[in-house]
């Protein structure tokens, strides 16, 4: 049973990352709806970052939604900014500039 993205949490962009716990606990995937053991290697996803309305999805489930572009990263979600060009060229110049620096390097 596919449920319409059942999360209820307007987000430009989400932060995914991989979970596994040892807990005991039974989450209810928000993409599904079907429950997930904490125990079983699945996706932890947030809104904007907020890890306080973070939720855990199956793996397969958030790949679909990835898939179906319905479930942005913060990186995809700048980029799609930037193409915009709102960003003027020397903030988008000195953005790759410090990403690239060595964190060595003295600074300026
Ligand atoms: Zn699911």
């Amino acid at each position: 049973m596919i449920v319409a993205v059942a999360t209820g949490l307007p987000a430009r962009w989400w932060t995914l990352r991989p979970a596994r716990s040892r807990k005991p606990a039974t989450y209810r995937c928000p993409f599904c709806g079907g429950y997930l053991l904490a125990a079983t290697e699945h996706a932890l996803i947030a809104p904007e970052g907020d890890a306080s309305r973070r939720r855990h999805a199956h793996l397969e489930c958030v790949r679909r939604e990835r898939a179906a572009g319905r479930l942005t990263t913060r990186e995809e979600w700048l980029q799609a900014d930037r193409k915009g060009s709102r960003v003027p060229l020397w903030r988008r110049l000195w953005n790759r500039r410090s990403r690239f620096r060595a964190p060595l390097d003295p600074p300026l």
